[in-house]
């Protein structure tokens, strides 16, 4: 049916590249390029020998014309970017000079501030439209599978829905004391920013991990989460009929935020370059470097996440809870793929997103997020490609 490029070769895209090849109708040809093609080459190496055509490249994906000459000798229809949200303003102009489809999994960071937001990809909106191509924002699994269950939950279970709670439990246990699950430069500066949250159409702001619930998740039991700020509420919020209030939280285990403290305090999770022995470093990316690679945790992570959205609305008149979940177990992840089950619960996404634009399922030209496209045919293949979902209609409830 279509030919994707993948650009990135880290955890993420290792999920995806696994889930394209389990695809060959849909994906008869990807290429894999990242800044090192050495981890492109070693992916196809596994892969080789099915159905999907593979094929390697280096790119430097804060170049935008390395990017274009890329396009233009492999002709994607679709271009996955999972590499760095900093990439995402690139490729999104590499994609418009070359009229191919877009998706990604997280939203634009400028590499010198930590925050996140929609705002520099959505004024692409017009020029998308004009090209007539796609941009698919947030195809990982929060953003992403989070945002396609708010859009089933309003479809066919809700006339208005004033309440959503993001829940995202991982009990996995990988056995190091300090180590992030997805890129670690990314996830600091998720969990140390500010919390916050939507109320009455105004964000409320709060200080880091300042608000914290426990939960007894189904399948896991009872952990300690923390709101967070996180992007998906900025689009939901927007594109959700009713909504009165929304909030993000996340499951943190005591030694990961006794770390992270230590961390902050001694200025390890700064982004402020400083000098250091002649040249200059940025203390976050030095860090980076020492921890594990959240790639090589698959083989050592045991237990499960549980990640889901509850919904507290109307549905004819009448008040309605409604609980949408995914329970994922690492090893089985690993099993499959090689990769624990942070990489694959956004890699199996990354891929069922460009499989809705490849088959025309999706198809509106413009920059959209998820919640924005019809969500039967994105649930389907959740149950399909390994992350099947479940649903409660009395769920204890976040107080
Ligand atoms: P990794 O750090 O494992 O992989 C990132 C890849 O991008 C690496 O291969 C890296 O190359 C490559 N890369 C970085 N910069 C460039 C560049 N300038 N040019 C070309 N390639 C580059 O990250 P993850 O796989 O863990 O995460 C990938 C993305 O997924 C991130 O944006 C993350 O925020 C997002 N994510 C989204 C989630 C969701 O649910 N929505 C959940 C988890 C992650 P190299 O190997 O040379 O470093």
């Amino acid at each position: 049916m279509g030919k994707a490029l993948i650009i990135g070769a880290g955890g993420v895209a290792s999920v995806c590249v696994h889930k394209c090849c389990q695809n060959p109708d849909v994906f008869e040809e990807i290429c894999i390029a990242s800044r090192t093609k050495s981890k492109c080459d070693a992916l196809k190496a596994k892969l080789d020998g099915g159905k999907t055509k593979i094929s390697t490249a280096q790119v430097n994906a804060d170049n935008v014309d390395e990017l274009i000459a890329l396009i233009n000798s492999f002709k994607p229809d679709v271009v996955i970017n999972l590499a760095l949200p900093y990439q995402d303003l690139t490729i999104m102009d590499a994609c418009l000079a070359t009229k191919v489809n877009y998706v990604d999994t997280a939203n634009y960071e400028p590499l010198d501030t930590a925050k996140f937001e929609y705002s520099w990809q959505w004024a692409y909106r017009e020029r998308f439209e004009k090209a007539g191509i796609t941009a698919l924002l947030g195809s990982g699994f929060d953003p992403g599978v989070t945002g396609v269950f708010s859009a089933y939950a309003m479809k066919h279970h809700f006339d208005e829905i004033n309440y959503i709670d993001i829940l995202d439990c991982n009990a996995g246990d990988h056995g190091y004391p300090f180590a992030t699950n997805f890129n670690p430069e990314i996830n600091i500066r998720e969990v140390s920013a500010k919390g916050s949250y939507i109320e009455d159409g105004k964000w409320v702001e709060t200080e880091p991990m300042e608000i914290k619930r426990v939960y007894n998740f189904p399948e896991i039991g009872e952990k300690d989460m923390y709101l967070l700020h996180h992007e998906e509420l900025e689009s939901l919020a927007l594109n959700i009929k009713g909504i009165k209030r929304i909030r993000f939280f996340m499951t943190f285990g005591q030694s990961y935020l006794t770390h992270l403290k230590c961390l902050e305090n001694v200025g390890m999770t700064s982004i402020e370059p400083i000098e250091f022995e002649g040249k200059k470093i940025v203390p976050l990316q030095f860090l980076k470097a020492v921890l594990p690679d959240p790639a090589s945790l698959g083989p050592r992570t045991v237990g499960k996440t549980n990640i889901g959205c509850i919904f507290i609305g109307k549905k004819d008149g009448k008040d309605k809870t409604y609980y949408l979940y995914n329970v994922c177990d690492h090893q089985e992840c690993y099993k499959e793929v090689g990769s624990q089950a942070i990489s694959y619960t956004t890699g199996v996404p990354a891929m069922i997103g460009a499989a809705m634009l490849l088959t025309g399922k999706w198809n509106t030209p413009g920059v959209h997020n998820i919640e924005e496209f019809d969500p039967d045919p994105f649930m389907d293949a959740l149950n399909k490609f390994g992350l099947p979902w479940k649903e409660s209609f009395d769920p204890e409830l976040v107080d």
